[in-house]
Protein backbone atom coordinates (compact mmCIF):
# COMPACT_ATOMS: atom_id res chain seq x y z
CA UNK A 1 0.00 0.00 0.00
CA UNK A 2 1.23 3.31 -0.82
CA UNK A 3 1.49 5.73 2.15
CA UNK A 4 2.06 9.37 1.45
CA UNK A 5 0.86 13.19 1.82
CA UNK A 6 -0.05 16.56 0.81
CA UNK A 7 2.81 18.33 0.03
CA UNK A 8 3.65 22.27 -0.66
CA UNK A 9 3.88 22.92 -4.66
CA UNK A 10 6.49 25.79 -4.06
CA UNK A 11 8.83 24.47 -1.87
CA UNK A 12 10.69 21.00 -3.40
CA UNK A 13 7.59 18.41 -3.60
CA UNK A 14 10.10 15.26 -3.58
CA UNK A 15 12.62 16.47 -1.23
CA UNK A 16 9.85 17.17 1.18
CA UNK A 17 8.26 13.52 0.11
CA UNK A 18 11.22 11.88 0.56
CA UNK A 19 12.00 13.27 4.04
CA UNK A 20 9.06 12.21 5.05
CA UNK A 21 9.67 9.22 4.12
CA UNK A 22 6.70 8.88 1.79
CA UNK A 23 5.84 6.43 -1.41
CA UNK A 24 3.67 8.87 -2.86
CA UNK A 25 2.62 12.69 -2.78
CA UNK A 26 -0.38 14.93 -3.39
CA UNK A 27 0.09 18.29 -4.95
CA UNK A 28 -1.72 21.17 -6.86
CA UNK A 29 -0.70 21.91 -10.28
CA UNK A 30 -2.13 25.85 -9.76
CA UNK A 31 -3.27 28.08 -6.88
CA UNK A 32 -6.11 26.62 -5.68
CA UNK A 33 -8.26 29.52 -3.84
CA UNK A 34 -8.16 31.51 -7.24
CA UNK A 35 -10.95 32.38 -8.54
CA UNK A 36 -10.22 32.20 -11.94
CA UNK A 37 -8.72 29.02 -12.42
CA UNK A 38 -5.76 30.12 -14.27
CA UNK A 39 -4.42 27.41 -17.11
CA UNK A 40 -1.35 25.67 -14.85
CA UNK A 41 2.25 26.47 -16.04
CA UNK A 42 4.54 23.36 -15.69
CA UNK A 43 6.04 22.34 -12.64
CA UNK A 44 9.91 23.47 -12.48
CA UNK A 45 10.93 19.98 -11.05
CA UNK A 46 8.75 18.51 -13.73
CA UNK A 47 11.99 15.93 -14.51
CA UNK A 48 12.49 15.31 -11.47
CA UNK A 49 8.66 14.40 -10.22
CA UNK A 50 8.34 12.88 -13.47
CA UNK A 51 11.48 10.09 -12.57
CA UNK A 52 11.44 9.91 -9.03
CA UNK A 53 9.99 6.68 -7.21
CA UNK A 54 7.41 8.79 -5.43
CA UNK A 55 3.79 8.81 -7.09
CA UNK A 56 2.01 11.72 -7.25
CA UNK A 57 -1.84 12.29 -6.89
CA UNK A 58 -2.82 16.06 -8.32
CA UNK A 59 -5.26 17.61 -6.44
CA UNK A 60 -7.67 20.39 -8.00
CA UNK A 61 -8.60 23.86 -7.28
CA UNK A 62 -10.91 23.55 -4.97
CA UNK A 63 -13.01 26.90 -6.60
CA UNK A 64 -14.27 24.17 -9.16
CA UNK A 65 -17.84 22.96 -9.63
CA UNK A 66 -18.90 20.95 -12.42
CA UNK A 67 -22.33 19.91 -11.13
CA UNK A 68 -22.85 23.49 -10.71
CA UNK A 69 -26.31 25.30 -12.54
CA UNK A 70 -24.05 28.09 -12.95
CA UNK A 71 -22.93 28.57 -16.48
CA UNK A 72 -20.61 30.92 -15.53
CA UNK A 73 -18.82 28.80 -12.76
CA UNK A 74 -19.51 25.06 -14.72
CA UNK A 75 -18.08 26.23 -17.76
CA UNK A 76 -14.46 27.13 -16.62
CA UNK A 77 -14.65 24.13 -13.84
CA UNK A 78 -15.41 21.99 -16.61
CA UNK A 79 -12.32 23.65 -18.67
CA UNK A 80 -10.16 23.69 -15.15
CA UNK A 81 -10.56 20.07 -15.16
CA UNK A 82 -9.35 19.23 -18.54
CA UNK A 83 -6.28 21.28 -18.01
CA UNK A 84 -5.22 20.37 -14.47
CA UNK A 85 -5.66 16.74 -15.36
CA UNK A 86 -3.18 17.82 -18.55
CA UNK A 87 -0.58 19.44 -16.08
CA UNK A 88 -1.16 16.71 -13.91
CA UNK A 89 -0.01 14.20 -16.60
CA UNK A 90 2.83 16.40 -17.28
CA UNK A 91 3.75 14.93 -13.73
CA UNK A 92 3.39 11.35 -14.03
CA UNK A 93 0.45 11.60 -11.81
CA UNK A 94 -2.05 8.77 -11.42
CA UNK A 95 -5.08 10.89 -11.20
CA UNK A 96 -6.98 14.01 -10.32
CA UNK A 97 -9.17 14.79 -7.19
CA UNK A 98 -12.25 17.08 -8.00
CA UNK A 99 -14.24 17.40 -5.32
CA UNK A 100 -18.23 16.75 -5.53
CA UNK A 101 -19.44 20.15 -5.95
CA UNK A 102 -22.76 21.20 -4.96
CA UNK A 103 -26.15 23.29 -5.98
CA UNK A 104 -27.95 26.13 -4.43
CA UNK A 105 -30.73 25.86 -2.25
CA UNK A 106 -34.03 25.31 -4.30
CA UNK A 107 -31.99 24.08 -7.38
CA UNK A 108 -32.43 20.35 -8.62
CA UNK A 109 -29.75 17.85 -7.36
CA UNK A 110 -31.28 15.76 -10.86
CA UNK A 111 -29.13 18.60 -12.55
CA UNK A 112 -26.28 18.40 -10.70
CA UNK A 113 -26.08 14.71 -11.27
CA UNK A 114 -26.59 15.09 -14.80
CA UNK A 115 -23.73 17.82 -15.48
CA UNK A 116 -21.30 15.40 -13.60
CA UNK A 117 -22.45 12.88 -16.65
CA UNK A 118 -21.82 15.60 -19.21
CA UNK A 119 -18.39 16.36 -17.99
CA UNK A 120 -17.36 13.12 -18.72
CA UNK A 121 -19.63 12.55 -21.81
CA UNK A 122 -17.97 15.57 -23.51
CA UNK A 123 -14.41 14.99 -22.67
CA UNK A 124 -15.42 11.41 -23.82
CA UNK A 125 -15.73 13.11 -27.50
CA UNK A 126 -12.33 14.56 -26.90
CA UNK A 127 -10.49 11.13 -26.31
CA UNK A 128 -10.73 11.50 -22.49
CA UNK A 129 -8.95 13.07 -19.64
CA UNK A 130 -5.57 12.70 -19.50
CA UNK A 131 -5.63 11.28 -16.23
CA UNK A 132 -8.45 9.68 -14.25
CA UNK A 133 -10.75 11.73 -11.93
CA UNK A 134 -10.92 10.82 -8.71
CA UNK A 135 -13.85 12.29 -7.20
CA UNK A 136 -14.03 12.82 -3.56
CA UNK A 137 -16.88 13.08 -1.05
CA UNK A 138 -17.07 16.17 0.71
CA UNK A 139 -18.21 17.58 4.38
CA UNK A 140 -21.03 19.87 4.14
CA UNK A 141 -23.65 21.42 2.69
CA UNK A 142 -27.43 20.18 2.03
CA UNK A 143 -27.26 20.19 -1.42
CA UNK A 144 -23.71 18.65 -2.41
CA UNK A 145 -22.97 15.84 -4.76
CA UNK A 146 -21.15 13.54 -2.69
CA UNK A 147 -21.80 13.79 0.61
CA UNK A 148 -24.13 10.92 1.55
CA UNK A 149 -24.14 7.73 0.56
CA UNK A 150 -27.71 8.41 -1.25
CA UNK A 151 -26.05 10.86 -3.23
CA UNK A 152 -22.68 9.19 -4.13
CA UNK A 153 -25.48 6.44 -5.39
CA UNK A 154 -27.28 8.51 -7.16
CA UNK A 155 -23.44 10.27 -8.54
CA UNK A 156 -22.66 6.99 -9.68
CA UNK A 157 -25.69 6.35 -11.28
CA UNK A 158 -25.06 9.28 -13.41
CA UNK A 159 -21.22 8.52 -14.17
CA UNK A 160 -20.53 4.73 -12.70
CA UNK A 161 -20.05 3.76 -16.87
CA UNK A 162 -16.87 5.99 -17.25
CA UNK A 163 -13.74 4.40 -16.67
CA UNK A 164 -12.33 7.70 -15.94
CA UNK A 165 -14.57 8.38 -13.28
CA UNK A 166 -12.79 7.27 -9.83
CA UNK A 167 -13.55 7.65 -6.24
CA UNK A 168 -11.32 9.39 -3.60
CA UNK A 169 -12.51 8.90 0.09
CA UNK A 170 -11.80 11.18 2.63
CA UNK A 171 -12.28 9.84 6.17
CA UNK A 172 -13.03 13.45 7.78
CA UNK A 173 -15.31 14.39 5.38
CA UNK A 174 -17.51 11.03 5.81
CA UNK A 175 -17.70 11.28 9.37
CA UNK A 176 -18.23 15.36 9.40
CA UNK A 177 -20.48 14.95 7.04
CA UNK A 178 -22.56 12.00 8.78
CA UNK A 179 -21.51 8.75 7.50
CA UNK A 180 -20.25 6.09 9.66
CA UNK A 181 -16.49 5.12 8.90
CA UNK A 182 -17.04 1.19 10.14
CA UNK A 183 -18.00 -0.56 7.27
CA UNK A 184 -18.35 2.31 4.95
CA UNK A 185 -15.09 0.94 2.87
CA UNK A 186 -17.35 -1.88 1.78
CA UNK A 187 -20.62 0.32 2.10
CA UNK A 188 -18.79 2.76 -1.26
CA UNK A 189 -17.74 -0.16 -3.14
CA UNK A 190 -21.26 -1.50 -3.26
CA UNK A 191 -21.88 1.32 -4.76
CA UNK A 192 -18.77 2.36 -6.58
CA UNK A 193 -16.91 -0.43 -7.17
CA UNK A 194 -13.77 1.37 -6.66
CA UNK A 195 -11.71 3.40 -4.29
CA UNK A 196 -8.54 4.90 -6.01
CA UNK A 197 -7.34 7.29 -3.36
CA UNK A 198 -8.13 7.64 0.23
CA UNK A 199 -7.99 10.96 2.26
CA UNK A 200 -6.41 10.04 5.78
CA UNK A 201 -7.40 12.64 8.28
CA UNK A 202 -8.59 13.22 11.66
CA UNK A 203 -11.86 16.00 12.33
CA UNK A 204 -11.53 18.35 14.96
CA UNK A 205 -15.14 18.80 14.53
CA UNK A 206 -17.99 16.00 16.07
CA UNK A 207 -19.59 13.63 13.67
CA UNK A 208 -22.18 15.06 11.21
CA UNK A 209 -21.19 18.36 11.96
CA UNK A 210 -20.75 19.45 8.35
CA UNK A 211 -17.18 20.82 9.42
CA UNK A 212 -14.08 20.48 6.91
CA UNK A 213 -11.36 21.00 9.75
CA UNK A 214 -8.94 18.01 9.55
CA UNK A 215 -6.60 16.94 12.66
CA UNK A 216 -3.62 14.49 12.93
CA UNK A 217 -4.37 11.13 13.02
CA UNK A 218 -3.92 10.53 17.10
CA UNK A 219 -5.50 13.88 17.61
CA UNK A 220 -9.21 14.56 16.81
CA UNK A 221 -12.77 12.96 17.51
CA UNK A 222 -12.78 10.04 15.29
CA UNK A 223 -10.76 7.20 16.97
CA UNK A 224 -7.25 6.07 15.41
CA UNK A 225 -7.98 2.68 15.14
CA UNK A 226 -11.09 3.44 13.09
CA UNK A 227 -8.68 5.46 10.64
CA UNK A 228 -6.34 2.70 10.34
CA UNK A 229 -8.96 0.21 9.52
CA UNK A 230 -10.15 2.20 7.03
CA UNK A 231 -6.70 2.95 5.22
CA UNK A 232 -6.23 -0.98 5.24
CA UNK A 233 -9.95 -2.50 3.93
CA UNK A 234 -9.37 0.21 1.13
CA UNK A 235 -6.32 -0.98 0.09
CA UNK A 236 -5.89 2.10 -2.10
CA UNK A 237 -2.95 4.64 -2.14
CA UNK A 238 -3.26 6.35 1.04
CA UNK A 239 -2.88 10.74 1.09
CA UNK A 240 -2.19 12.44 4.87
CA UNK A 241 -3.37 15.91 4.53
CA UNK A 242 -3.53 16.17 8.01
CA UNK A 243 -1.74 19.56 9.86
CA UNK A 244 1.91 19.94 8.89
CA UNK A 245 3.43 19.79 12.04
CA UNK A 246 2.43 16.64 12.92
CA UNK A 247 2.55 14.70 9.25
CA UNK A 248 5.43 12.97 9.22
CA UNK A 249 4.28 11.62 12.56
CA UNK A 250 1.24 10.57 11.03
CA UNK A 251 2.95 8.75 8.31
CA UNK A 252 5.34 6.76 10.69
CA UNK A 253 2.18 5.83 12.96
CA UNK A 254 0.23 5.12 9.98
CA UNK A 255 2.96 2.37 8.56
CA UNK A 256 3.81 1.03 11.88
CA UNK A 257 -0.31 0.15 12.52
CA UNK A 258 -0.20 -1.34 9.59
CA UNK A 259 2.47 -3.29 9.21
ZN1 LIG B 1 -9.47 15.51 1.14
Amino acid sequence: MRLGAHVRTDTDPIGTAEDMGADLLQMFVTDPQDRKMPKPEPHPDTDRIRSSPIDVVVHSSYIINVASLNNRLRMPSRKAVELQAAAAADLGAIGLVVHGGHLGDGEDDAEGFANWRKLFERQADKGGFAVPIFIENTAGGDHAMARTLESIERLWDAVGDFDQAGFCLDTCHAWAGGEDLVGLVERIRDITGRIDLVHLNNSRDEFDSGRDRHANLTDGHIGSEVLVEVARAASAPVILETPAEGVADDLAFLREQLA
